[in-house]
C-alpha cells in the first residue's frame, strides 16, 4: 500500500520544528531516518497530515564529549555508531549493539533518537541505554528537560514524550573500567529481538546494571539481577537463574515458556560475557 497524502516540512531550527508540531495539534509527526515511520504510513497504521523532517537540524546532529559524559544527537545513525565515527563512552558496547540492528541499509538511515522515540518493544537501543544509565534530552513547547532512559520508555510504542516534544539526543556517562556483555536472540539475522539482554558494570563507578527487551511491553532494568551481580563476584549458575526468574515473574508475567527460556539465556550470557572480559 501507499501512504495517504501528507504535507512535508523541513524546519531549520528546533524551535521551528516544535512550533510546527504544536500548530498541527497532533496531526503532524517528526521524521528522522524514516525506517519505521514510512513503513507504518505505507501500511496506513499511522495516518498524519504533516511530516516534520528533523533529520537535518544541526542541534540533533551534535556530539559533545566533556570527558564525564558523551552526548549523542538524536539523528546520529546506527551505522555511524557501528563504525566508531563518534566518541564512544561504552568501551565498544554501543558499536556492537548498533551492528546487530536490522541490515546495513537500514542502519545507514535509522537513528538512535528515532529508535528511542518509537520505543518498539524489541528495539536494541532502549536496553543498551538503560544498562548504560543514559539520559534522554527532550525539547518541547515548555522548554528542555532530561529523563532517564528507563523512565523515558514506558510501554510498547509508548514514551514520556508530550505533544510537540522532540528528542534532542542521549547523554551517556563515561566509565573508565566498564565491562559489558550483550546477547540478542532473533529468528533470523537482522530481525528484531525475541529477547535481548545488556549488562554493564564498572568497578567503583556505580552499581552493575542489567536490562532486558523483547518482553512484549518495553525494555526494563532487572533490579534483582543487577543486585545479585553487585553482591557476587563469582556467579553460581543455579542462583543466577533463580534470580533472573524472580525478576521475570514480576516484569514479564505474561511470558510464555519459549520467551522465558530465551530471557534466561540472554541475561545469563550477557553477564557471563562481561565477567569473562
Ligand atoms: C526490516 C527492519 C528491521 C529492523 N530491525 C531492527 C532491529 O533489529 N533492532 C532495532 O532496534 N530496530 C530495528 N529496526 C528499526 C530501525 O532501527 C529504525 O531505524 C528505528 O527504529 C527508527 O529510527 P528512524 O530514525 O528511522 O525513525 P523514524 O522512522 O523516522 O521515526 C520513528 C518514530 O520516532 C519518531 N521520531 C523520530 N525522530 C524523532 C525525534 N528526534 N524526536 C521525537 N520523535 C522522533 C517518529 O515520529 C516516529 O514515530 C528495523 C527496521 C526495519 C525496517
Amino acid at each position: 500500500m501507499k501512504s495517504a497524502a501528507f504535507q512535508y516540512s523541513r524546519p531549520g531550527t528546533v524551535a521551528e520544528a516544535i512550533a510546527l508540531l504544536s500548530a498541527a495539534g497532533g496531526s503532524a509527526m517528526p521524521i528522522s531516518g524514516g525506517q519505521s515511520l514510512l513503513i507504518l504510513m505505507g501500511l496506513r497504521l499511522t495516518m498524519i497530515d504533516m511530516l516534520v523532517d528533523v533529520s537535518r537540524l544541526p542541534e540533533l546532529r551534535e556530539i559533545r564529549d566533556d570527558r564525564r559524559h558523551v552526548f549523542i544527537g538524536a539523528t546520529i545513525t546506527h551505522a555511524t555508531i557501528e563504525d566508531g565515527k563518534i566518541p564512544d563512552p561504552s568501551s565498544g558496547l554501543m558499536s556492537r549493539v548498533a551492528s546487530k540492528i536490522a541490515y546495513r541499509a537500514i542502519r545507514n538511515l535509522g537513528t538512535i533518537g528515532g529508535s528511542m522515540a518509537l520505543a518498539d518493544p524489541s528495539a536494541d537501543w532502549p536496553p543498551c541505554l538503560i544498562a548504560l544509565d543514559a539520559e534522554v534530552s527532550i525539547a518541547g513547547p515548555d522548554g528542555q528537560r532530561w529523563e532517564k532512559a528507563e523512565d523515558f520508555v514506558r510501554g510498547a510504542y509508548e514514551t514520556s514524550l508530550l505533544p510537540a516534544e522532540i528528542v534532542l539526543g542521549v547523554r551517556i556517562p563515561r566509565r573508565k573500567s566498564a565491562r559489558w556483555g550483550t546477547c540478542k536472540v532473533s529468528r533470523k539475522s537482522g530481525a528484531f529481538a525475541d529477547s535481548m539482554a545488556v549488562f554493564v558494570e564498572a568497578s567503583g563507578e556505580g552499581p552493575p546494571r542489567a536490562a532486558l527487551t523483547g518482553t512484549t511491553s518495553h525494555a526494563r532494568l532487572l533490579p534483582r539481577v543487577s543486585q545479585y551481580a553487585q553482591d557476587h563476584s563469582f556467579l553460581d549458575v543455579g542462583d543466577l537463574r533463580a534470580v533472573i526468574i524472580d525478576d521475570l515473574a514480576e516484569l514479564v508475567p505474561d511470558a510464555d515458556p519459549y520467551q522465558l527460556r530465551c530471557h534466561v539465556a540472554t541475561v545469563s550470557r550477557a553477564i557471563t560475557e562481561a565477567r569473562s572480559s
